[in-house]
């Protein structure tokens, strides 16, 4: 059977990484959403409760329902219902979201300070204060979200300055409306690492607690490490003869005689199709032809072969980025924490 292994070693060893950034274990939000991208919602809960983590960020109630035991608080990203929960903080995209909320639920305001993906404009900030607390909303925080904290440019620098304003006004109105101090926050992993002295109270790590953050290469990159590894059995061994194809459409052909075994693991289990003919497992075995939907041929007879350690080097085959290969890694096959 495909499986899926995630070192206990590298998460801590990451999270330590981060915690030295930002200070201390209690401004880390590990982000949680998708599945906790591809690792396992209920085993990357535990393991983040384990290292004294207290605050996590997920997608939809479903999510946090399984895993409000282990935090603090649950920052919610999207979703159109909203349940009243201690633990449950909604974050708020939209002017129009505010209408449909009601009385005593706990939000974050998100502001748009230059992604012009999700959140209210800056000009609208003190519309929306007002309209949460005439709705009679909690305000436990304001964030935003950077839309090229891994490249160097001057994007970071100013929407980091765009969220310094928005806090200040907020600062300055938070009182008369009945709102305590909301918690400020803006980075993703990426931005994470671009503050020199980190001064926000929250970060919201994804991509870096999984050890696959990818920074440009004139910034610096953090030693991380990838946390989960997929792993595949060998179905069948077959003696191929120089000129024999494998597979569908016969993209691969033998130059010499050589032997090959199906493993099984698919395009079914996430393995995207577009690596197909392109990878090279870590010990350097050849992916032959096309992945198909449930197996996959490579040039060995070994009866496990680790498909990959990193997944970044995968999604490079696939043309693609590490996180889209790790939230499609299919729920079901089996994840062992080692
Ligand atoms: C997904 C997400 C993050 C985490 O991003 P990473 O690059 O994985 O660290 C942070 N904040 C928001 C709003 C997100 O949607």
């Amino acid at each position: 059977m495909a499986k899926i292994i995630l070192s206990r070693e590298a998460y801590f060893h990451n999270l330590d990484i981060i915690a030295q950034k930002v200070g201390e274990v209690s401004k880390i939000a590990v982000v949680l959403k998708d599945n906790a991208y591809g690792h396992g919602l209920l085993e990357m809960a535990k393991l983040s409760q384990e290292y004294g983590v207290l605050h996590a960020v997920v997608h939809n109630i479903g999510e946090a329902k399984q895993v409000e035991r282990y935090f603090e608080d649950i920052l919610i990203l999207g979703g159109h219902s909203f349940v009243c929960h201690e633990k449950y903080r909604y974050v708020i995209n939209s002017l129009e979201q505010i209408d449909l909320m009601s009385e005593g639920l706990q939000v974050e305001l998100k502001v748009d300070t230059g992604m012009h993906r999700n959140g209210v404009a800056m000009d609208e900030v003190i519309q929306a204060l007002e309209r949460l607390s005439q709705k009679g909303l909690i305000l436990k925080g304001v964030m935003t979200h950077n839309r090229s904290a891994d490249t160097l440019s001057s994007e970071w620098f100013w929407q980091r300055e765009h969220f310094k304003q928005v806090k200040n006004e907020v600062l300055s109105l938070q009182k008369a409306l009945g709102f305590e101090t909301p918690r400020f926050h803006s980075a993703n992993s990426a931005a994470t690492f671009r503050f020199q002295n980190f001064d926000e109270d929250l970060v919201r790590v994804g991509i870096a607690a999984y050890g696959c953050l990818e920074m440009d290469e004139t910034l610096a990159q953090p030693p991380l490490k990838p946390v989960l590894s997929l792993y595949a059995e060998k179905i069948a061994t077959r003696r191929l003869k120089a000129g024999e194809h494998v597979g569908y459409n016969a993209t691969y052909r033998a130059k010499v005689d050589e032997t090959v075994s199906t493993y099984d693991v698919g395009y079914a289990d996430g393995l995207l199709r577009s690596a197909s003919g392109y990878y090279s497992t870590p010990s350097g075995v050849k992916l032959l032809g096309r992945v198909s939907m449930d197996n996959t041929t490579f040039k060995s007879s070994e009866e496990e072969l680790c498909i990959f350690n990193d997944v970044n080097r995968y999604a490079q085959s696939a043309e693609t980025i590490g996180y889209e290969v790790l939230v499609g890694l299919h729920p079901e096959i089996e994840r062992v924490v080692v």
